[in-house]
C-alpha cells in the first residue's frame, strides 16, 4: 500500500519529463556552440599539402604524354590499314603472274621475255611497297612503347609528390584532432564536476529536476558526445574519468550509509512517541504494508518462517521484533487492529489518538 498522494506521482513523473527536455535542449545547445567554436568544425584535407605548382607542371607533361601517345596510337592503326593493302596488293600481283608464267610456259613461247621481266620488275615494287609499310609500322609501335614508357614515368613522379605530402598531413591532422580533443574536454570536465557538486549538495532542492537535467547533459556531453574526437589515448582519458567518477560515488554512498546508521543508531535510542514524530507518515504507512519496521528498517514479516498452511497475514506481529517499535494497534472506540500510523481508524472512521493501544488479541 502507498500512502504518497496519488498527483504526487505524476508530479514526480512530469518532473522526470521537465529533467530529460531540460537537458536535451542543454545538449543542442551544447553542440550548437560546439559548431561555431571555430577551430572546431575546420577540416583539413589532403590537397592542402600537395605542391600545387609541381602538381600542375606534373599534370600538363601527363597530358601531353597522353596525347602524344593516343596520336601515335592513331597513326599506328592507319599504317597498319596501309600495310593489309599493300600485302594484298602484292599477293594479288604475284597470282596472277604466276598464273601468266603457267599458260606462257604451256605455249613455250620466248618471244614474251621482255615482258617477263616487266611483270616480275611489277611485282618486286609491290613487295617493297609492302616492306615500307611493314617499316613504318614496326617504327610506330616501337614509338608506342616508348610514349607508354614515358607515361608511366610522369605518373610515378606525380605518385611521388603526392606521397610527399602524405606525411606532414597526417601530422597536421593529428595535431588537429589533439586540439579540438583537448578543447571539447576543457569544456566538459568542468560540467561533469559542476554536475557532481549538484548531486551531492543539491539533491534536496526545489530545482532538483533542473539539476538533474543537467546532470544528464554533462553526462552525455562527456561520455557520448567527446567520443568522435577521441585520439588514440582518449579511452584512457574516458575510462580515468569514469573511474574516479565511480570512486568519488562508492566514497559518498559508504559515507552516506555510515551517517545513516549512526542517525538511525540514535533515533532507536529515544523514546517511542518521538521516533513516531521523527518518521514521515508516507513513508511509515508504505513500510509497514511491506513488512518493514519504519524504525528500524528490518523486516518484521519475515522474522519467522511461515508454518504450511499458514497465511502470512495470520500472523500478527504488532510490535518489531528487532526494535520493539509499535506496528500495529487497536482502535480505541472499535478495537479493529489497524497500521498504527493511521491518522483514522478504517473500521469506524474514529481519529486515532497520539499514543497508540496494542491490538487485542481476538
Ligand atoms: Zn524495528
Ligand atoms: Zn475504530
Amino acid at each position: 500500500m502507498k500512502a504518497v498522494r496519488r498527483p504526487l506521482f505524476w508530479y514526480n513523473l512530469v518532473m522526470w519529463l521537465v529533467s530529460v527536455v531540460f537537458a536535451s535542449l542543454l545538449i543542442q545547445l551544447g553542440s550548437l556552440i560546439m559548431s561555431d567554436v571555430p577551430t572546431a568544425g575546420k577540416r583539413i584535407s589532403r590537397e592542402d599539402f600537395l605542391d600545387q605548382q609541381q602538381m600542375d607542371v606534373v599534370d600538363a607533361r601527363i597530358d601531353q604524354a597522353q596525347s602524344r601517345l593516343q596520336q601515335l596510337e592513331d597513326e599506328f592503326e592507319d599504317a597498319r590499314f596501309v600495310l593489309e593493302s599493300r600485302t594484298l596488293d602484292y599477293q594479288n600481283q604475284r597470282a596472277s603472274f604466276e598464273n601468266w608464267i603457267k599458260t606462257r610456259s604451256a605455249t613455250q613461247s620466248e618471244s614474251q621475255n621482255a615482258e617477263v621481266v616487266d611483270r616480275v620488275r611489277a611485282v618486286e615494287l609491290l613487295k617493297l611497297e609492302e616492306r615500307t609499310a611493314q617499316r613504318r609500322v614496326n617504327g610506330l609501335g616501337q614509338d608506342i612503347v616508348q610514349a607508354k614508357r614515358d607515361l608511366a614515368k610522369v605518373k610515378n613522379e606525380r605518385g611521388q609528390i603526392v606521397e610527399n605530402a602524405v606525411e606532414p598531413y597526417e601530422k597536421a591532422r593529428t595535431f588537429e584532432v589533439l586540439k579540438v580533443f583537448l578543447l571539447r574536454l576543457a569544456l566538459t570536465l568542468p560540467l561533469l564536476l559542476i554536475a557532481a557538486w549538484l548531486i551531492f549538495k543539491k539533491r534536496q532542492s526545489t530545482y532538483w529536476p533542473i539539476y538533474r537535467g543537467f546532470v544528464i547533459f554533462s553526462l552525455f556531453a562527456f561520455f557520448v558526445e567527446l567520443v568522435p574526437y577521441l585520439p588514440s589515448y582518449g579511452g584512457y582519458v574516458r575510462y580515468s574519468v569514469g573511474i574516479v567518477l565511480a570512486l568519488l560515488f562508492a566514497h559518498f554512498a559508504t559515507k552516506g550509509m555510515a551517517h545513516y546508521l549512526q542517525k538511525k543508531k540514535s533515533e532507536e535510542s529515544r523514546p517511542e512517541s518521538e521516533k513516531r514524530k521523527l518518521i514521515a507518515y508516507e513513508t511509515a504507512v508504505k513500510k509497514i504494508s511491506n513488512g518493514v519496521c519504519p524504525s528500524c528498517d528490518r523486516q518484521f514479516a519475515a522474522a519467522r518462517k511461515l508454518r504450511k498452511g499458514e497465511d502470512k497475514d495470520e500472523i500478527k506481529v504488532d510490535f518489531c521484533v528487532h526494535c520493539g517499535f509499535c506496528l500495529f494497534s487497536a482502535c480505541r472506540n472499535c478495537g479493529q487492529r489497524e497500521n498504527s500510523f493511521y491518522k483514522y481508524c478504517g473500521a469506524c472512521g474514529v481519529a486515532s489518538e497520539d499514543a497508540p493501544v496494542v491490538a487485542q488479541e481476538s
